[in-house]
């Protein structure tokens, strides 16, 4: 991809934001407005949302059962999203989306015509390691379509080998510039964890394998910090992201500027994401 000035090939360390108060707007407000994001092939841009009312005639048409055949042949509506090659500007983008999603004017839904489109192949330009909370549906939101982000979660986004290997696959495959980790306010599996190393019983069996990784974090902030919970899962997030930039082939790619990793937590309850400093 061309077409990028300097100026918006932002170093890695750009890509995390300031110190925010806790609301993701401080956080997003660090980046590009949405009608200052990047305009390169694949970006997408807050004059490209479409109206409501448009993708409520989509699902209604999807509903509906058939709109995305005719003849018998899927018919593609809307084109596959183009590859967003630059970290920043895919950073870029699940900032833009996140705000999309919170402002109640997602540009993707889950069209069956949108996967039509995506299907010859993909070219994301994120992985994304969450926690399985059913309360944080990474695609939604970061408001991304289909073969928009690679997803991968875990209980308290814990890395074992799988998940390691798949950043790996994602980088070396995929070639996505962007290795995020998606904490969440209230997580089960640290508050689990801040419960088993004050009363000293560690779940038992693989659950235990969870506690065990988190509970660095936990310790690090002290189980009897008031808000451990809070900024345990800061310091895990913080420690996953450190982790995944030791994955196989990911120093190098980061060294030559072609992946950015970015910690963030969302919040359940706004739905703003916190891009972590
Ligand atoms: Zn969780």
């Amino acid at each position: 991809m061309t077409g990028l000035s300097p100026a918006e090939q932002a170093p890695t360390s750009a890509l995390r934001a300031q110190p925010s108060d806790g609301s993701v707007e401080t956080a997003v407000l660090g980046m590009p407005s949405a009608s200052g994001l990047p305009t390169a092939s694949g970006t997408f841009t807050a004059s490209g949302i479409p109206p409501a009312g448009d993708r409520a005639s989509a699902d209604g048409l999807a509903l509906a059962g058939g709109p995305a055949r005719a003849g018998g042949s899927t018919v593609p509506v809307s084109p596959a999203p183009a590859r967003i090659v630059q970290p920043s500007d895919a950073l870029a983008e699940l900032i833009a989306g996140n705000r999309r999603f919170v402002s109640g004017r997602p540009q993707h839904g889950h069209e069956v015509s949108a996967a039509a489109a995506a299907s010859g192949g993909q070219l994301p330009h994120a992985v994304v390691l969450g926690c399985i909370d059913s309360r944080v549906p990474l695609e939604a939101i970061f408001d991304q379509t289909f073969g928009s982000i690679c997803v991968i979660r875990s209980g308290g986004h814990v890395v074992d080998r799988a998940v390691l290997g798949s950043v790996g696959f994602a980088v070396a495959a995929l070639k996505v510039p962007l290795i995020m980790v998606l904490g969440h306010v209230r997580c089960g599996a640290v508050d689990a964890t801040v419960k088993a190393l004050r009363s000293g019983e560690r779940p038992d069996g693989d659950v235990g394998y969870l506690v065990d990784e988190i509970a660095p974090a936990v310790q690090a902030v002290g189980v009897d910090d008031p808000d451990v919970v809070a900024k345990a899962m800061r310091a895990h997030v913080a420690r996953t992201v450190r982790r995944l930039r030791d994955v196989t082939g990911v120093p190098g790619a980061i060294a030559a500027g072609r992946v950015a990793t970015a910690g963030a937590v969302y919040d359940l309850d706004t739905g703003w994401v916190d891009l972590l400093a």
